[in-house]
């Protein structure tokens, strides 16, 4: 499988699992009673969504505009640079005017508000400790074929300005890492699972210590449950009331890998999974998804979601096709200095 080919899944695969998780509810049950059991397309939020109503079916949110807006911001500097990072997050922000809009993660509000005082970009985000660390990082993994240490050296920049905490750095590098792995030709899914929980320790050694359980023994614990007995339904409702969906960064990895797993790192099987589990189901899903496509390649999504997500206003105004382009550049030469 070409490198081409799973650049372009891994960003499919952000922006399917967070388009398909959207409409989710906030727990299992309330998604599966609302939907009449699978969410097993596209669908668009519910009215009465506290976060996503009034988005149509097939559209991506913050996590997937973040992380183009962060790979754009690569391919124009060349790499991954700090200052990068800070414009990428504040140019997304000021354009979904973040102010106001309900998108906006806490730490990221909060993050993004210093930057605009003035303040060190090494300190704006000593606050910073939920999901939107490991929401937008997928681009970090699609950088570093094969290098997954490259990936963790990475995600630890990128998170400094807005997620500088060890917890939220141990999921952001769990899932580079992952991705990394799922890059390389004959990547298992033991092997991804493994570099995840590689890439968690190894964030948790960067950032404020702060509070907060092991990202790399929640992803363990998701996997045993997606490895359990039980149809499927009851294994997610198992990971829901044990690993947990909400915005904290252990739990939102844990999910991901555990909706993978019981997929076999299909894609839509993943997105299907993730959006049943419910929670932050858009940020588990596009993190998931992500993993799936790099792992699987663009060949194994259908051509009629793709069409889909293309046909979305939102989606088509990042030119995704571009930044596989651009990242498949900067991909190939890193590979080429290496050899
Ligand atoms: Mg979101």
């Amino acid at each position: 499988m070409s490198l081409q080919e799973k650049i372009l899944g891994g960003l499919y695969g952000q922006a399917l699992g967070d388009a398909w998780g959207m409409p989710a509810y906030f727990d299992p049950y309330q998604t599966w009673e609302a939907y009449g059991g699978w969410i097993d397309k596209f669908l668009p939020a519910p009215d009465d969504h506290p976060v996503h109503a009034g988005l149509p079916a097939g559209r991506i949110t913050d996590d997937s505009e973040q992380a183009f807006s962060l790979a754009q911001q690569f391919i124009r500097d060349g790499g991954v640079t700090l200052e990068g990072a800070v414009k990428a997050i504040i140019t997304w922000y000021d354009r979904v005017g973040g102010e106001t809009s309900p998108y906006v993660g806490p730490s990221t509000r909060r993050g993004v508000q210093a930057l605009k005082r003035g303040e060190d970009p090494h300190t704006t985000g000593l606050w910073g400790d939920t999901n939107g660390a490991p929401m937008r990082i997928s681009p970090v993994g699609l950088l570093h074929p094969g290098d997954p240490l490259g990936a963790v050296r990475d995600a630890v920049t990128v998170c400094t300005p807005t997620h500088n905490t060890n917890v939220a750095i141990s999921g952001a590098a769990a899932v580079a890492a992952a991705i990394a792995v799922a890059m390389t030709e004959n990547a298992t899914l033991d092997a991804v699972v493994s570099a995840g929980m590689m890439g968690a320790e190894l964030g948790r050694q960067h950032g404020r210590r702060w509070l907060g359980p092991s990202v790399a023994r929640r992803i363990e614990m998701g996997v045993h449950i997606a490895r359990g007995s039980g149809d499927a339904f009851t294994r997610l409702v198992e990971i829901y009331d044990v690993v947990g969906a909400s915005l904290s960064v252990p739990e939102t990895l844990g999910a991901a890998f555990g909706v993978l797993v019981m997929a076999e790192g299909d894609p839509r099987q993943t997105a299907i999974y993730a959006a049943n589990l419910s929670g932050d189901a858009d940020t588990v899903g596009a993190i998931a998804c992500a993993i799936a496509g790099a792992y699987r390649g663009f060949d194994a999504f259908d051509p009629a979601l793709v069409a889909v997500l293309d046909a979305d206003p939102v989606f088509a105004e990042y030119g995704v096709r571009e930044i596989a382009e651009g990242v498949h550049k900067l991909a190939s030469a890193r590979l080429a200095r290496q050899e």
